[in-house]
């Protein structure tokens, strides 16, 4: 059996995700060690990893730039590398003498030690995308958020990058680093048909659909009122400090024909709510997959793990996207016929009432969203990753070792 690795960016949307993944490889019989904050202790260990743990400065970093543009990115990236010469010392030395057989690594630019560490090790690396892929022919970076590559804060990041590579990289190069070049395979967690431009994707991308594992570490839900139609609003666990969206929710669903439920985060005091009726319940955070599956509508920020989960409970989408990850998203639900849009600036109880009404009469959406509940079902989740994680441990004999996939 394999030891495999795990890094992840330290955030929900990036750490969930692989949850799934850990817990059927543990099911399997492998061991797996989990590269992380202690936030994500509980859920990591919860299901079935070791915990291996670092401390980020990331969180602040996030919390300075609330509109994450294209100039905000190259900030990221900064704040990346910084993070990236103090984390690897550290889970190094948690490693020594116990090193992983293949290292299962997020493509977001704060998982660079688990990338740097694989080529030193001399193990494979398999590289897992929570939001849309990228290539040469669709990147977000390069339609959603303007990156001007010349500017002055890029080049010195790229400098700094080329330092940290020339120092640590083992044999790997930038490109390595910045576009997944000799990773073993890439695990994209959504399904083919929701990946913008996803036709031009090759084998070595494999789109295995959201692999969601059990939540315990998050309780269990009871709905209350199982005569009414469930909605959940959510701005998810990054930016969410908008009172004003939750009151304008609140007083969209006021009507007796819903039953609400908010995940407020952390940032907003629930107090800024005003008084609510009973039938509007407000919690700093719930078992969303366990409330997705009785809801008839999900408001969301559209964070790709919240898209991933409504899709595969079967639930249609008001998106009210708060950054340019999110808007692309947003865009793309929208397009594919899974919900509708409105823009964070524009939101007022009438629009959120109109959108809503309008998602969840629309038997189109409703076809639609069943299309891509089937899609997620025949992309093969948890099982389909840890199949290819195995392979990338023990390329089958009769196999070139360099890529696995499955064909376009
Ligand atoms: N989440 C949850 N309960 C909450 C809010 C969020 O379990 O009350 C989970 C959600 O199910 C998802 C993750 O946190 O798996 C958020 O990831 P997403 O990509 O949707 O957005 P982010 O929070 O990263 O913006």
């Amino acid at each position: 059996m394999a030891h495999v690795a795990f890094f992840a960016a330290p955030g929900a949307g990036h750490v969930y995700p692989t949850l799934g993944i850990v817990a059927e490889l543990v099911a399997r019989g492998h061991r797996v060690s989990y590269a992380s904050t202690a936030d994500y202790s509980a859920s990591v260990t919860g299901a079935g990893a070791d915990f291996v743990g670092y401390e980020t400065t990331m969180r602040a970093v996030f919390a300075g730039l609330p509109q994450f543009t294209g100039r905000d990115l190259v900030e990221v990236m900064h704040a990346s590398l910084r993070e990236t010469q103090a984390v690897l010392p550290v889970v190094r030395a948690a490693f020594d003498g116990d090193e992983p057989d293949v290292v299962v690594c997020d493509a977001a630019a704060p998982a660079w030690p688990g990338r740097l560490l694989a080529a030193r090790w001399g193990v494979p690396a398999v590289q897992f995308w929570p939001n849309f892929a990228g290539n040469e022919h669709w990147s977000m970076a390069r339609t959603y958020m303007r990156v001007n590559p010349l500017s002055r804060r890029m080049l010195t990041f790229l400098l700094g990058l080329h330092r940290l590579v020339a120092r640590h990289g083992a044999g790997l190069t930038v490109r390595d680093l910045t576009r997944g070049g000799s990773v073993r395979a890439n695990l994209v967690l959504l399904p083919r048909a929701f990946q913008v431009a996803g036709e031009t994707f090759d084998s070595s991308f494999r789109f295995v659909g959201p692999c969601l594992g059990g939540r315990a570490f998050q309780g269990t839900w009871k709905r209350d009122r199982p005569e009414r139609d469930l909605v959940l609003v959510s701005l998810g666990t990054g930016y969410n400090r908008r009172p004003e969206f939750f009151r304008a929710c609140a007083e969209a669903f006021a009507d007796p024909r819903w039953d609400v439920v908010m995940s407020i985060g952390g940032a907003v005091n629930p107090a800024d709510l005003g008084e609510l009726p009973p039938h509007i319940q407000v919690h700093r955070s719930v078992p969303q997959l366990e409330v997705l599956r009785d809801a008839r509508l999900f408001v969301t920020h559209a964070g790709m793990g919240s898209v991933m989960e409504a899709l595969d409970a079967g639930v249609p989408m008001l998106a009210v996207p708060q950054m340019a990850e999110q808007r692309a998203n947003a865009d793309r639900l929208v397009q594919l016929g899974l919900g509708r849009a409105l823009d964070p600036d524009l939101v007022t109880a009438a629009a959120v009432r109109a959108a809503a009404e309008a998602v969840v009469d629309d038997p189109d959406v409703r076809t639609g969203v069943g299309r891509m509940q089937r899609e997620i079902r025949s992309a093969g989740g948890a099982g389909a990753a840890a199949d290819v994680i195995e392979s990338a441990v023990r390329p089958p004999s009769s196999a070139p070792a360099e890529q696995i996939g499955d064909t376009p």
